[in-house]
């Protein structure tokens, strides 16, 4: 038995946050309403009536496509009734594309621990809607509607992946696209974001692919990583055992942490495609595609580029600053005004501004801090006007009271005492109340300078700038 190699698929479905559904006017975001409230005739399947694309739905699927590099974005495309049978679908089918989705092709780009690149590719991505849901409550069945009609994008790689950390990682990245894109809150916990996994062994180094199970229902990052592991090792033991695997659908149970066989997979027969006969096809010229594509933002992994090669900046601070699309707008706000060193920026950015970002759980364009204040902050730091802990302080005022942070120095007298006369003053009246220790430091014990400035800090309510204050004692104690 030679070395197996493990050969996996993602087939990705994204919620996308348009403020109504796909084909009908109700809301798209139900998310914590009770159920059945947020639905109508056109969702719930009702006979006669007639759905309407969402304009939106489909600028947000091409958004995604550009951003995927896709090799084609398909001028004409078309919607398919996919039927099955199952409670929560009221028409009997779903509103999907298939011979002729909205785009093909593309790639998804993975950073790699050791610096290069990875591309999974991208076979097609396109539109349809999404389902309700079934509740379970004992033995009853519930169902709720809210969810059906809500605009999906079903995205499926090829099978380029070979390991749980690289499904893991795809995902994580499709993630951070989808979120600096602005079209999914890619939310896995919320089902913004859900996946299927499909997965075969061969022999590693083969080129040919063995039959595959499909992973269905994990809900979040670390479920996929440990549902595919554990069909790994359960595909590998049959392997060995020179039984064949079979084309399966298995569930993931979050509960027990194991995989349950659902069905045979299905075959695409069983869903009886045919092109929906109530919508006209997708039709997107040049100007209208050219439109939407002119507003893909710099991507991530470009920007990460440009922040090592622009500032300097380690691959470390590039990668934190770029998780986010606001937080690297802010940083490189914070810069443009900071005009000295972008790393002491990124200093404060990773060490500060990310701290008060988590704990206020807001993100960095809904800080009442301004960039420019950042910049402000740091400048004061580092020409010595405020101590180091003052402008951590001064981080705080500013976001609580949403005040420059000149102002908030000018009005509660922040500045660094840097007085020669009043540190002299400070320092003389420390060594007079404190005839021991000065007695100790003349008589060889130096190391008492650190308690002696400590005197004038405390004094001052940490004002003092240290290093002065230090050659002041050093001269009066060597009198
Ligand atoms: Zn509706
Ligand atoms: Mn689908």
């Amino acid at each position: 038995m030679g070395d197996l190699e493990a050969v996996i698929g993602l087939e990705t479905h994204i919620q996308l946050n348009t403020r109504s559904k796909i084909f009908c006017a109700c809301k798209a975001d139900s998310w914590g309403e009770p159920p059945n409230t947020n639905i109508c005739p056109v969702c719930t399947g009702l006979p006669g009536v007639l759905p309407a694309l969402n304009r939106a739905a489909v600028e947000k699927a091409v958004l995604l496509a550009g951003a995927m590099d896709a090799e084609a974005i398909q001028p004409l495309s078309y919607f398919a009734r996919k039927n099955y049978f199952y409670p929560d679908l009221p028409k009997g089918y779903q509103i999907s594309q298939y011979d002729e989705p909205l785009a093909r092709g593309g790639h998804l780009e993975l950073p790699m621990p050791d610096g290069t690149t990875r591309r999974v590719q991208i076979t097609k991505l396109h539109l349809e809607e999404d389902a309700g849901k079934t509740v379970h409550q004992g033995r009853r069945r519930l169902i709720d509607f809210n969810r059906c009609g809500v605009p999906l994008i079903e995205m499926v790689t090829a099978p380029d992946l070979r390991s749980p950390d690289e499904a893991a990682q795809y995902l994580i990245r499709l993630r951070q696209l989808l979120r600096w894109l602005g079209i999914s809150e890619g939310e896995m916990e919320k089902g913004h974001l859900r996946c299927d996994a499909n997965v075969s062994l061969r022999p590693r180094g083969a080129a040919y692919l063995n039959p595959k199970t499909e992973i269905k229902n994990v809900n979040s990052i670390d479920a996929v990583r440990l549902a595919i592991q554990t069909e790994i090792e359960r595909q590998t033991r049959e392997t060995q055992a020179g039984r064949p695997i079979e084309a399966w659908t298995l569930e993931w149970d979050e509960d027990q942490g194991a995989l349950r066989k659902m069905r045979s997979k299905e075959t695409e027969a069983d869903y009886r495609y045919f092109r929906e006969p109530d919508l006209l096809p997708i039709r997107l010229d040049d100007e209208w595609r050219d439109q939407i594509l002119r507003t893909l933002p710099e991507l991530p992994l470009r920007r990460r580029a440009r922040f090592t090669e622009q500032y300097g900046l380690p691959v470390y601070d590039a990668e934190i600053l770029t998780e986010e699309r606001s937080l690297a707008d802010y940083f490189e706000a914070a810069v443009a005004t900071y005009r000295g060193e972008a790393k002491t920026v990124s200093n404060w950015m990773i060490n500060d501004v990310l701290r008060m970002i988590r704990e206020r759980g807001v993100n960095a364009a809904q800080l009442r801090l301004a960039p420019t204040d950042l910049a402000e902050i740091v400048r004061m730091v580092e020409s010595k006007q405020v101590t180091t802990n003052t402008g951590k302080e001064l981080l705080m005022k500013a976001e609580e009271s949403g005040r420059r942070p000149a102002e908030i120095v000018g009005a509660e007298g922040l500045a660094v005492v840097a007085d020669e006369r009043a540190l002299g003053e400070l320092a003389a009246e420390v060594i007079r109340d404190s005839p021991a220790q000065a007695a100790a430091y003349k008589g060889g014990k130096t190391t008492l300078i650190g308690w002696f400035v400590g005197q004038v800090m405390r004094k001052t309510g940490g004002r003092a700038d240290p290093q002065r204050t230090r050659a002041i004692f050093e001269d009066l104690l060597s009198r």
